[in-house]
């Protein structure tokens, strides 16, 4: 029965993979390819070996996120934070940060969730600029980022869901517009607004993740693991108790992002007096082995964590070294044992609805 279900749930995962109709690894676009994909050749495994595969293992869906922040006024008249995509050279060098971080994930087999919001969309609309249909067309899952200061105002949590649901269905139609993608299902984003899952309902969304406390730049351990569920309700970031309860007939599914044992996991990314970008990666590797152990046979088990524009180049001599060295040395000889297998988001998504369908009144996690 279980075997059964692992191999129905990997199918639709190959079959989803295939009808993207993304080239092969190698078919890659050459201007696409990572700059330099020299490797470390001491693989030093301070978190311990990988857990082995056994006859029975759990599968671990696995990919990273893109976050494309809100720089320069956005399409509401609010924002303006660090930086501006009106800049042609800001919005030129993170056109070149994602290029070069999707080409790195295509040649490692592997294909993103963009989450994408305004002014960077209408930018590329205005000027032309086709990366995300270019992306769309290779495979990449096109997705909502919601800055909800930055398109509804700082009051955004006195405002209605009618008010939420019109914004998130015009920052949607930016997406659209730019990508040529029409069915956008995911988002991140409105993480303190108690009504967001009526409010993503409404605009047409049904999968949700990267739940953080943009206050306190954390995310309770309870959202944590490496089982999907569906919400009954939002949070205000104290009371937790809808937010973590299951509704059979929640209209969204939310994807925690695996077993990270600390709080703080989203925001250490940014701490130089925590190790950098080296130590996040190991962190990062500790948590996908963690995520692992915790991965059962016949559920749907995922882990992903989010990369920024420009985030983790490290040495100019070497860009991005840090990402390619985790994808060849962590991910690759998961996947080519089969305990990883990529997936975007709402693919993750997809497989948890099979196993739902298949698995009537099991609890999710
Ligand atoms: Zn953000």
């Amino acid at each position: 029965m279980k075997r059964s279900l692992i191999t129905l749930t990997t199918l639709i995962i190959l079959s989803l993979a295939c009808s993207l109709g993304a080239p092969a690894a190698e078919n890659a676009p050459a201007a696409n390819q990572p700059v330099e994909t020299a490797t470390s050749t001491n693989i030093q495994n301070d978190a311990g070996s990988a857990p082995s595969a056994n006859s029975e293992s759990a599968v671990l869906l696995f990919t990273i996120g893109m976050h494309i922040e809100p720089l320069g006024e956005t399409a509401q008249g609010y924002g303006g934070g660090n930086g501006d995509y009106r800049q042609t050279q800001l919005f030129d060098r993170h056109i070149q940060a994602i290029l070069t971080v999707t080409g790195m994930v295509e040649a490692h087999g592997g294909r993103m969730t963009i989450q994408a919001q305004s002014p960077f969309t209408t930018v590329a609309i205005e000027s032309g600029n086709t990366i995300l249909a270019d992306l769309a067309s290779r495979g990449h899952e096109m997705a909502l980022h919601f800055h909800e200061d930055a398109h509804l105002g700082k009051n955004d949590e006195a405002l209605s869901v009618q008010q939420w649901c019109d914004v998130m269905k015009e920052e949607i139609s930016y997406i659209s517009q730019a990508s040529g993608v029409t069915d956008i299902r995911y988002w991140s984003g409105g993480n303190l607004y108690v009504d967001i899952y009526e409010a993503a309902q409404c605009a047409g969304l049904d999968v949700n993740s990267d739940w953080k406390n943009p206050q306190l730049q954390e995310t309770p351990l309870e959202f944590v693991g490496v089982n999907s569920w569906r919400p009954s309700g939002g949070t205000d970031g104290i009371n937790l108790v809808d937010f973590t309860q299951h509704d059979p007939n929640g209209a969204v599914i939310f994807l925690p992002e695996g077993q990270y044992d600390k709080s703080n996991f989203a925001a250490s990314r940014r701490s130089e007096d925590t190790g950098g970008d080296e130590a996040y990666f190991e962190y990062l590797k500790e948590s996908l082995y963690a995520s692992l152990e915790a991965s059962q046979a016949g559920k749907v088990n995922v882990f992903h964590f989010t990369i920024h524009p420009g985030e983790f180049r490290g040495n100019p001599q070497h860009p991005y070294d840090v990402i390619e060295k985790f994808l060849t040395e962590v991910v690759d000889p998961l996947v080519a044992s089969g305990q990883v297998q990529w997936a975007t988001f709402s693919e993750m998504a997809d497989a948890y609805a099979v196993w739902e369908a298949a698995n009537p009144g099991v609890a999710p996690r």
